[in-house]
């Protein structure tokens, strides 16, 4: 633990709880949040209570006490972890994450950004300039997909609506060489017409958004576009349709000019793709003439597009500009990451729709990645090296994941079903095929399955039964949702423009409409596929966790709501990450390793052992400085109970050397 942490802040670690129970944990958590102490650990996960004031503890001078210490030499902190996940990297040239949890205003953006401050602070400042440079890009692209990526959501005013994963490279002095951005924007989002887009509230806005545009690379071409294509959106949004007798048309034609204007297209082209939509039948090629509903489909369909596609395009931008660049750096081996992850929390609103059913699932993938690499892996390896172990029991969500994911009966498979209907494509029929496949599933009920239930309000509810709570959801707008809704026509009216940076964000538009043959791959199919791999690269990597708490519905630095807070504590499953913790081990050496870090600190292992093993020499060693009771000894590696004696040896080591 920090020593000199007095225990008026309560504890610094939730190890150290007399009794680990959710009163006792919620008490800690609460006094320490009055005291302004807003991070504390389980072990090497820190947990962080969203403070909502402005704190003074990100300082040049605080990262400065925490460059190149150990865990817990100091404080809880943020930076601790940045600087652990950066050791681990340069040390043992492993690959680290840092992956940032937490519901929606818990905090999760705030601390990618003062972790990646941190990182950038302590690197080598014989590179500045080489660091300078993808540090500010790093930042500065955060700042632009921020702009593009948020909107106001009932819960939180600057909400990221779509994940980020960020790795920084790293040559192998340690020093970040370039990064690159994954986004899992959700497809088709929610977001109505342009007013709720952050980036173009207002021109002073878009300014500084344009301003860190072309600081990172962007041509001035390429803002222009971009400035282009978020005012036809908002024309859009102001676009209306009327009929004359069986004629769909344009009420305010002189949009039309305007939208022609900023998409360097033909005027009759606009008209022609907001009215018609042209559909192959059998060999002939006819122009169908749009119902006033299916042209205010169509448009919304195009501006959400526009707006998809620009955040992809700049995203890939970016990249372009921040990767990897110094070829030595990349050819020469040893270039290692680190990457955060900062993605959104589990969501339960008053109406859930698919939207929160992908982040909720996302959530259940992160809970299982949490759950195999902290909690499993753990008792899998005292078992295995036949220590003696308490058995922790966890729930293991992997049936909810299957539930979602699973190939042919999972709920996305059934979705995708759905949509490639012949007949009928409702919503509706999506349900039922939901209430065929999983009427005994354990996590899946409906109004229909369980008509007495209060919770099922109406015909279109299903339920699910996440780890984090029982979440209603409503099937309306699934099938739209999923399907790729935007007409062909609009492609090619896009691709067709004049305007080279905008042509290029839709290569699809070159098709005709003969050859398009393959049907676009759908939102959920897509959102599973960027999950799975997304967990997969997680994976590969050590990981190391931020769980953020929000502790209230307010905004208020003061209020810590009890129930609320508990809630999160349950499902993000801090108590169970405890009790392993607990009943584990700070440190795990093979012996052969310990022996050649430590040998020198004993006279029966200096400079070689006659002991015989290696094992039997740890043991020598360890009795010898009067920490055998701190320690066991399983089959091929020594486990080291608390930190304390592993600093110990450090100490004694570095005396040595
Ligand atoms: P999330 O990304 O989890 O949705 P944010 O990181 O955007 O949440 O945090 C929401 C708001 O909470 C921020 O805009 C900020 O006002 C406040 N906040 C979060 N973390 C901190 C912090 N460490 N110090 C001060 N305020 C914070
Ligand atoms: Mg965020």
């Amino acid at each position: 633990m920090a020593e000199h942490e007095s225990l008026e802040f309560g504890k610094a670690d939730f190890v150290l709880l007399d009794n680990v129970s959710m009163e006792e944990f919620m008490a800690n958590l609460k006094l320490r949040f009055e005291k302004g102490r807003i991070y504390t650990y389980i072990g090497e996960v820190v947990v962080s209570v969203n403070p909502y004031r402005a704190m003074n503890i990100y300082s040049r001078d605080v990262i400065e006490q925490y460059k190149g210490r150990e865990l817990y030499e100091r404080p809880p902190h943020l930076f601790a972890i940045a600087d652990a996940a950066y050791k681990a990297m340069k040390r043992r040239n492993k690959d680290t994450c840092i992956v940032i949890s937490g519901e929606s205003g818990a905090g999760k953006t705030e601390a990618s950004k003062y972790i990646m401050q941190y990182i950038a602070a302590i690197t080598n400042p014989n590179q500045r300039a080489e660091v300078e440079r993808v540090k500010n890009m790093l930042l500065k692209s955060n700042c632009v997909l921020e702009a593009f990526g948020n909107a106001k959501t009932n819960r939180n005013d600057n909400s990221s609506r779509f994940g980020k994963y960020m790795d920084i490279n790293f040559d192998f002095k340690g020093d970040p060489i370039g990064g690159h951005i994954n986004n899992y924007l959700l497809e088709k989002v929610c977001i109505a017409f342009g007013k709720d887009f952050s980036c173009i509230n207002d021109g002073a806005d878009f300014k500084a958004v344009a301003d860190a545009m072309k600081v990172i690379g962007f041509t001035g071409d390429e803002i222009q576009t971009v400035y282009k294509i978020l005012a036809t959106i908002l024309h859009l949004g102001n676009l209306t349709f009327g009929v004359d007798g069986d004629v769909t048309l344009i009420e305010n034609t002189k949009l039309v000019s305007v939208i022609r204007e900023l998409l360097s297209t033909k005027e009759e082209n606009v008209e022609k793709a907001l009215l018609y939509r042209t559909v192959a039948t059998g060999r002939d090629v006819i122009e169908k003439q749009h119902t006033t509903q299916e042209a205010n489909y169509g448009r919304d369909a195009l501006a959400k597009a526009m707006y998809e596609r620009l955040f992809c395009w700049i995203v890939s931008r970016i990249n372009d500009i921040i990767e990897v660049r110094n070829y030595d750096a990349k050819i020469h081996g040893k270039n290692t990451v680190i990457g955060v992850l900062d993605i959104y929390g589990f969501e339960i609103f008053q109406n859930n729709s698919f939207e929160q059913f992908c982040i909720n699932y996302c959530n259940e993938k992160l809970q299982q990645l949490f759950i195999q690499l902290v909690l499993k892996q753990e008792q899998d390896e005292y078992q295995r090296e036949g220590i003696p172990w308490k058995h922790i029991d966890y729930f293991n969500n992997q049936i909810i994941v299957d539930l979602v994911e699973q190939q042919h009966k999972g709920i996305f498979a059934v979705l995708d079903e759905a949509c490639m209907n012949v007949g009928k494509v409702t919503d509706e029929v999506f349900l039922q095929g939901l209430n065929t496949k999983l009427a005994k599933h354990a996590h899946y009920t409906s109004r229909k399955l369980s008509p007495t239930d209060k919770s099922l309000e109406f015909d279109r509810d299903f339920r699910i039964r996440h780890y984090a709570g029982d979440v209603v959801y409503s099937v309306v707008g699934f099938i739209d949702k999923n399907k790729d809704t935007l007409f062909q026509d609009f492609k090619r009216l896009l691709y067709n423009s004049s305007n080279s940076v905008l042509k290029a964000m839709w290569p699809e538009g070159k098709l005709r409409i003969t050859e398009v043959t393959k049907r676009p791959l759908t939102a959920a199919t897509l959102f599973k596929n960027s999950m799975i791999s997304l967990v997969e690269n997680l994976a590969s990597k050590e990981p190391y966790y931020v769980r953020c708490i929000k502790p209230n519905d307010v905004k208020s630095p003061l209020l810590f709501e009890h129930e609320r807070c508990r809630h999160q504590v349950e499902y993000l499953g801090l108590l169970e990450n405890v009790r392993v913790r607990r009943a584990g081990f700070a440190n795990r050496q093979t012996y052969p390793r310990f022996l050649q870090r430590y040998k020198m600190i004993s006279e029966f292992t200096w400079p070689n052992h006659d002991l015989p093993s290696d094992k039997d020499a740890v043991k020598r060693l360890l009795q010898g400085c009067g920490f055998d009771h701190d320690v066991a000894y399983g089959k091929t590696k020594v486990f080291i109970r608390t930190p304390r004696t592993l600093f110990s040896l450090e100490e004694q080591r570095a005396e040595m050397v």
